[in-house]
């Protein structure tokens, strides 16, 4: 009490201070565009619990090493997208870039995973990448994500697209493409790669420097390179779905029989790279129109290593992740249901304060919508202030209203003023009637 005395004795001599503004890359949801994200997570939640998916909630800050070991000490991410810092116990932390590698360690440390079971995990919420900040790409961003773990059959992989599928088509994104391919596994994947190696090698000269430095460490990289130069001498470069084992090959047909028996209309894309290097065999990407050149709004694929390289079982595990930021742009079908009108109750002065208080809180408690104007004491900008939020009602306690215990409602849309013939401190369920014009029926 005291301090906020002073805080209050002190604010109209303060100084005005510098602005702090948000850091670059990082920014606010304000709440016209956080409820749209809020329709967006309801159909996302909807369609997650049809296919059966638990949500996890996950630290933010993980051990680096639990992305370094997973994502790829030599991908974009690791290399320098990371925000990666020393704590005060001298333990490398980094927040976290994405939420598989932080799944499958959760999975394997709460003893989720074992061969022959099956784990369906759904996630929400920020990651951080150091990029450089452009339309629909940022450094703090969200996703929703899913993961199944557990199982190595195509009919899974099927049932995510055909998941995402669903979601897209319920929150209303047209013009979505899946494009999918397969990036081989163990087997195969290396041979290729050498292939892919040799190929860029004997066209170094016309690649630029990045993709010079990627070659000898992260060749796949190169067919992904947005740069004329390099696209141009890597036109004709050996491709992953041309030198499938045969049972990758197997894998990605039997997916793509199980899409099409289920009309999950997609698009063969054999230069698709994922920016992590825990996948194989299906890759996926979910392309937009209209989105410039920031226009993958998802993607995802098979990681069948992952949990073993954790330190879990040996088992398989497939899993997407979709862009908030990019999927709220495009979709159209997040209308936000008008609020209902609320009920402003204005104790007109500081007497009535307690009185508005208890009786805003009554009519909370009733389920009601309700604006507290405590602060503007006068009767003329409390209507002021109701008529601008739409306010459907305007309950008044001024000094009269006070000393008679009594308050009066104005209908704001008739203009028309009723006094209440309850006490307002003790009237409980008849204020609410009163409020709603349904005295008699109380009475
Ligand atoms: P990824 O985890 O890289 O496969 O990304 C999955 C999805 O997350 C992408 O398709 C984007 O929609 C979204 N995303 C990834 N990075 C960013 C970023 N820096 N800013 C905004 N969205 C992003």
């Amino acid at each position: 009490m005291h301090g906020t005395r002073l805080v209050q004795r002190a604010m109209p001599s303060m100084a005005r201070s510098a602005q702090i503004t948000a850091v670059k890359g990082f920014r606010d949801v304000l709440p016209d565009e956080s409820a749209r994200w809020q329709v967006l997570e309801a159909a996302a939640l909807d369609i997650f619990s049809r296919y059966a998916f638990g949500e996890i909630r996950l630290p933010i800050a993980e051990r680096t090493e639990l992305f370094a070991r997973s994502i790829g000490e030599a991908t974009d991410i690791v290399e320098k997208e990371m925000y990666t810092f020393v704590d005060r116990g001298d333990t490398s932390l980094t927040l976290r870039p994405e939420a598989t590698a932080g799944v499958v360690r959760a999975a394997i440390e709460h003893g989720l995973v074992a061969p022959d079971r099956e784990v369906r995990i759904f996630y929400r919420g920020p990651m951080f990448r150091r990029e450089r900040p452009q339309k629909g790409r940022f450094r703090q961003f969200y996703q929703i994500g899913a993961e199944v773990l557990g199982r190595e059959d195509p009919v899974i992989d099927a049932e995510i697209l055909g998941l995402l599928r669903d979601l897209l088509a319920r929150v209303e994104v047209r013009d979505a493409v899946f494009e999918v391919s397969s990036l081989g596994d163990e087997t195969c994947r290396p041979g290729y790669r050498q292939r892919l190696r040799d190929f860029a090698t004997s066209r170094r000269a016309h690649l630029c420097d990045n993709c010079q430095r990627r070659l000898e460490r992260n060749p796949l990289r190169l067919l992904d390179c947005k740069e004329h130069a390099c696209r141009s001498a890597m036109a004709g470069a050996p491709l992953m779905i041309d030198s499938l084992c045969g049972p990758c090959a197997e894998h990605f047909a039997a997916v793509r029989r199980l899409l099409d028996a289920a009309n999950v209309p997609v698009t063969l894309n054999p230069r698709i790279v994922r920016g992590l290097d825990y996948y194989c065999r299906t890759a996926f990407e979910i392309v937009a129109a209209g989105l410039g050149s920031q226009n993958a709004i998802g993607g995802g694929g098979r990681y069948d290593g992952l949990v073993a390289s954790l330190g879990g079982p040996a088992i398989g595990g497939v899993g997407f992740a979709i862009g908030v930021e990019r999927l709220a742009m495009v979709a159209s079908a997040l209308t936000v249901d008008t609020p209902a009108r609320p009920i402003v109750v204005a104790p007109l002065g500081a007497d009535a304060w307690a009185v508005g208080f208890s009786v805003a809180t009554a009519l909370r408690q009733a389920g009601r919508r309700v604006e507290l104007v405590a602060g503007r004491p006068s009767l003329r900008s409390a209507l002021r202030h109701a008529d601008r939020i739409g306010a459907q009602q305007i309950l008044m306690i001024g000094p009269e209203e006070l000393s008679a215990g009594r308050g009066s409602i104005r209908d704001l849309e008739r203009r028309v003023d009723r006094p209440l013939s309850v006490d307002l401190e003790t009237a409980g369920e008849r204020l609410l009637a009163q409020v709603d014009g349904r005295a008699e029926a109380i009475a």
